[in-house]
């Protein structure tokens, strides 16, 4: 079957479904997207982008940010990032505190929260923070080729407002020595790179690196792509990774807007997006068309069609 009709068969499917997880609600922003929304993008190695559903609403991007805030952070810092921490899989939630206190602030990998937060301290490093959001979004305009990905103030206000288990962790990293800035500037940044929004046609653009695919200008080395795809693999839907890794087999980020990166490296760099999540916080129906476009095109790394 041609792509585009494994596309448009899997949004019909989403558009049909009626349990579609729940949208996160910690903030206002997030709590009132409708969430019968679908869409899912799959950027391809000859420089098609195919589509289906609402792959050019925005959404915000949320932890999926992480991928692109390391990629930066190996750029500029190379291997000296991984003494501040860890490349395991932690088995906990995106939140958790436990293991920092267990593990003395080294948290277990850079897509948990803690470790995400080090990750941004760490390309902060002294700068302003707008430097940083102004390097960030730079980056992302280029990885996609396009000018337009911006932040959305009132996501950002509004984590800033509520996220005291960021603050939490920050500031016992900070206790063991793990935080370079003050930790409301990292924060600063932190909160605002989660508000960053994306379509799922823009997202896929930019994850084109990840895959391996022809981009200009060159994003990063194979050599770093090919780290941050094991820790996509291992680390990218916290608790719930090895359910992702079974069920899709494909590197992947997901973030509490609803959205999940994945890559099939060589092939194609696929975005997918509905607001609902699972009891882990990844989305519902989005891991479902993964799970359902890595069976029908045979492109898991694991390898084999359905
Ligand atoms: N803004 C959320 C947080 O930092 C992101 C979590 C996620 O997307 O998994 O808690």
């Amino acid at each position: 079957m041609a792509l585009q009709d494994i596309l448009d068969r899997i949004a019909a499917a989403m558009a049909g479904t009626t349990d579609r997880g729940t949208v996160a609600t910690y903030i206002p922003e997030l709590a009132r997207i409708d969430p019968g929304q679908f869409g899912i993008a799959v950027a391809l190695d000859d420089g098609r982008v195919l589509s289906a559903g609402d792959a050019a609403v925005p959404f915000s991007i949320q932890s999926v940010s992480k991928v692109f805030m390391l990629a930066i952070a190996l750029g500029r810092l190379g291997d000296g990032l991984w003494t501040r921490v860890g490349r395991e899989p932690s088995g906990q939630a995106f939140n958790s505190i436990l293991q920092l206190e267990m593990e003395k602030g080294h948290p277990r990998n850079p897509f948990i929260n803690a470790g995400a937060i080090v990750v941004t301290d760490a390309v902060l490093a002294g700068r302003m923070p707008r430097e940083v959001l102004a390097e960030l979004l730079g980056f992302l305009r280029a990885a996609s080729g396009d000018p337009g990905i911006h932040i959305n103030e009132a996501v950002a206000r509004s984590e800033t407002a509520t996220g005291f288990l960021n603050v939490a962790l920050a500031n016992f990293m900070r206790a063991h020595g793990n935080m370079q800035n003050p930790p409301e500037r990292s924060l600063g940044v932190y909160f605002h790179q989660c508000a960053v929004e994306m379509t799922c046609v823009q997202l896929a653009l930019a994850g084109r690196f990840l895959a391996g695919l022809p981009v200009s200008p060159p994003m990063l080395s194979q050599a770093r792509v090919r780290r941050i795809n094991a820790l996509m693999m291992m680390c990218g839907h916290y608790d719930a990774s090895g359910e992702f890794a079974y069920r899709v087999g494909l590197p992947g980020k997901s973030g509490v807007g609803g959205g999940i990166l994945a890559v099939a490296p060589g092939r194609a760099s696929v975005a997918v997006w509905s607001p609902g999540l699972n009891s882990r916080g990844s989305s519902k129906l989005g891991t479902e068309a993964m799970e359902r476009l890595a069976r029908e095109t045979g492109w898991s790394v694991f390898g084999g069609a359905s």
